[in-house]
């Protein structure tokens, strides 16, 4: 198909995330993605460094993962997982429990499914009366209804389903900052807010360390620290989504790593199947599933064997790859690369943790001019609200980096007719 028969017949047909049918910025067709670039419709290749929504932390196209898919097609594609198992499954599983120290794993299909089945885990362990969860603002857990209940009720959807969604604990926005010193009054608030509803309260759940779609902000690992704390105190589950932060994205291999803590319950997805497979999964301690019983959830894909076998692929080459020297190297480049933007007048902050880098602006940006301006630049990228980032592939060089950084500079600092 020509690029712009693919165009059209994708403007007559197609729903994209968060778009109107009728949106003013056509989707870019792509034709091929190999290593850490896009071969658009129109033939030019640019650096991704958007990691496809922070999942293809290997690249793309990469030659292990395309051969476990393989090997798996050729013994089976799926079956049930009702009732039946088989090796991709277990061998996935097995190795999830060594990496986060926790016992029993659902594979769910996607990030917002892992979530849901963590509220449902936490609220069948918890027992009557406790129905409620408690979280921080400034969150993003998914697009499900129970996973769209605990995001923050400003950012998220929360106006667009008042009255449908259940009316969970909603703590401030943590102070700013990765190394910003802990806040004696936040803690202390957040302390009386637990204290005040624990006997409600089923589970806290947050993003560990840093909180993603709703707004890339970076806290002291202290504040997580504190929920353990709390949560141990009142009897109440700590559920850490670290859909985006797992595997390494933040300089750690999961974001409670910063704070020295195991949560009780734990969810992984986006960079599980290195971005090629939907796939995420809820983790829990053995404590946790004994109370549980009968946990109430079965996806018809659960436990896929492709995607099993791929993410089993995909933490092989983790476990090879010096992921932490080359996160450390990524985020020294994006803090030189983006430093130039800091102190511009529309420009609000500039914050880099591990292989994520942030131009925050004072005003929401205008996306197809941002853009349009970083695709000249060789680079593709896909801001939100006020925010230009990037989540670039751990396989990147460090002249990748550079672009992507150059191109987020330009976007950031060039003259905006609005
Ligand atoms: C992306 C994301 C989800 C939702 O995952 P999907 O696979 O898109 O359903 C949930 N929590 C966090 C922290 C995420 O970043």
């Amino acid at each position: 198909m020509e690029a712009e028969e693919i165009s059209r017949l994708d403007r007559e047909h197609v729903w994209h995330p968060y778009a109107a049918v009728h949106s003013t910025a056509p989707a870019q067709v792509v034709r091929r993605a190999h290593g850490v670039r896009l071969t658009l419709g129109d033939g030019r290749e640019v650096v991704d460094g958007m990691s496809s929504w922070w999942a293809a932390i290997h690249g793309y196209n990469h030659p292990r993962l395309n051969q476990a898919a393989r090997d798996q097609l050729d013994d089976m594609a799926h079956v049930m997982f009702g009732g039946l198992t088989h090796e991709p499954a277990v061998r996935l599983a097995k190795r999830l429990a060594e990496l986060t120290g926790l016992d029993r794993v659902f594979l769910a299909d996607s990030g917002s499914v892992a979530v849901e089945v963590a509220i449902k885990m936490a609220l069948q362990a918890a027992g009557p009366g406790r129905t409620r969860l408690l979280t921080v603002r400034g969150g993003y857990h998914g697009d499900t209804f129970g996973a769209m209940a605990v995001c923050d009720p400003v950012n998220g959807m929360h106006h667009l389903f008042s009255g449908v969604l259940p009316q969970h604990v909603f703590a401030p926005l943590p102070p700013a900052g990765y190394g910003t010193p802990p806040d004696e009054a936040y803690l202390a608030d957040l302390s009386a807010l637990v204290g005040a509803h624990a006997a409600e309260l089923a589970a806290i759940i947050v993003e560990p360390v840093v909180q993603g779609a709703g707004g890339m902000r970076f806290y002291h690992p202290a504040y997580l620290r504190r929920l353990r704390e709390l949560a141990d105190e009142h009897g109440v589950l700590l559920i850490a989504d670290e859909i985006a932060t797992g595997f390494g994205r933040t300089g750690e291999l999961f974001g409670c790593d910063h704070a020295g803590i195991r949560p009780d319950i734990m969810c992984v997805g986006k960079a599980l199947t290195g971005g090629y497979l939907t796939l995420a999964a809820t983790l829990c301690t053995a404590r946790v599933a004994d109370a549980v019983g009968v946990l109430m959830h079965g996806p018809t894909f659960m436990g896929n064997p492709l995607a099993a076998a791929v993410a089993g692929a995909s933490l092989d080459l983790l476990a090879e790859r010096p992921w932490r020297e080359e996160v450390k190297r990524i985020e020294a480049g994006l803090l030189d690369g983006l430093a130039p933007a800091a102190g511009h007048p529309g420009v609000r902050d500039v914050r880099v943790l591990g292989a994520i880098g942030v131009i925050e602006m004072h005003d929401p940006v205008d996306v197809p001019r941002v853009q349009d301006v970083v695709l000249r630049h060789g680079v593709w990228l896909r801001p939100f609200g006020r925010l230009i980032y990037t989540m670039p592939p751990y396989a990147c060089e460090p002249g990748d980096i550079a672009a992507i950084t150059r191109a987020m500079v330009a976007a950031a600092t060039s003259r905006t007719p609005r």
